[in-house]
């Protein structure tokens, strides 16, 4: 199941989504574990059949690019091909994924990306950072530099067996950019210049950065994992099973959830399925979409 091409515009910036994997469905009750059915019933008129259905949960993995000035950035690089992830049957030496050929769709090749952007180092947002050469993991964007929060970077390298990050991921789509010298480790804060800067949102993982477009009169926050599913506009208190410390998860989502509403800011998640931005409004305890 591939969806239509969908483009969000942030003033003159171009956002446009690169599908890896669409409908990917994962157990409701295993990722949502402080949510009971009954909390979640109210809810699903609105969430079926896009987001949930009956005991699943259904996300997008698409990678972002955004367009500004003539600078390609990719954000988040999805779960790639002939990876080993035994734990993941969907996503185990994954072939013919159609990802590149999408990009080409989009009438851009790996080499027109100057920016790969993680906004953090889970598997399911560092895949396409390498590709297999010749037995070799070697960068898929050949000339890109390739964005690395230095806290998320430091706390998933410091763990005592690398092999076992992200489901390898890290050993296989993180340090071979380390070593071809491609990778810039960046901090909550920082400018890549034309309005966009780097923001600390801390939670899902230690250091997960999102992105703060403004151009104009225009924003947009990019959230990275800081949300999985609009059930978390509803219920912005719930953090998911993936979460390191959920709590912090927690404090950071219901920070920008308010801020968006008192700034009119598109929130683009990773794995909302569907259109790539929504604005929301207050709604009760929580939150509803305004305009997608
Ligand atoms: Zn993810």
């Amino acid at each position: 199941m591939q969806q239509a091409v969908t483009t969000l515009m942030i003033g003159d910036v171009r956002v446009r989504a690169l599908v890896d994997l669409d409908g990917y469905a994962l157990d409701l009750a295993h990722v949502f574990p402080d949510a009971s059915p009954e909390q979640i019933d109210p809810h699903r008129s609105w969430l079926e059949p896009t987001y949930i259905k009956d005991k699943e949960l259904y996300l997008v993995v698409r990678s972002l690019v955004v367009e500004v000035d003539g600078r390609v950035i990719l954000i988040d690089a999805c779960v790639g091909e002939d990876k080993e992830r035994p734990t993941r049957p969907l996503w185990n030496h994954r072939q013919a994924s159609g990802y590149l050929e999408r990009l080409a769709m989009l009438g851009l090749k790996p080499e027109d990306v100057d920016v790969v952007f993680c906004t953090h180092l889970h598997t399911d947002h560092v895949g396409w950072n390498t590709k297999l050469d010749n037995g070799r993991w070697v960068p898929t964007f050949s000339r890109a530099r390739y964005l690395f929060g230095r806290k998320e970077l430091d706390h998933w390298m410091a763990q005592p067996d690398r092999a076992t990050v992200a489901g390898g991921a890290l050993v296989d789509s993180v340090i071979p950019i380390l070593d071809a010298k491609q990778a810039d480790l960046v901090d909550d804060g920082h400018d890549l210049g034309k309005g966009l800067v780097l923001k600390g949102l801390y939670g899902h993982t230690p250091g997960q950065l999102g992105l703060d477009v403004r151009r104009g009169n225009d924003r947009a926050l990019f959230v990275g994992d800081a949300m999985h599913s609009p059930l978390q506009l509803a219920m912005p208190e719930l953090s998911t099973c993936f979460c390191t410390d959920k709590a912090q998860a927690r404090a950071t989502r219901m920070a920008f959830l308010e801020a968006a509403v008192e700034d009119k800011s598109w929130l683009v998640p990773c794995h909302f399925r569907g259109p790539l931005g929504s604005k929301i409004k207050r709604n009760g305890k929580g939150y509803l979409f305004a305009e997608r």
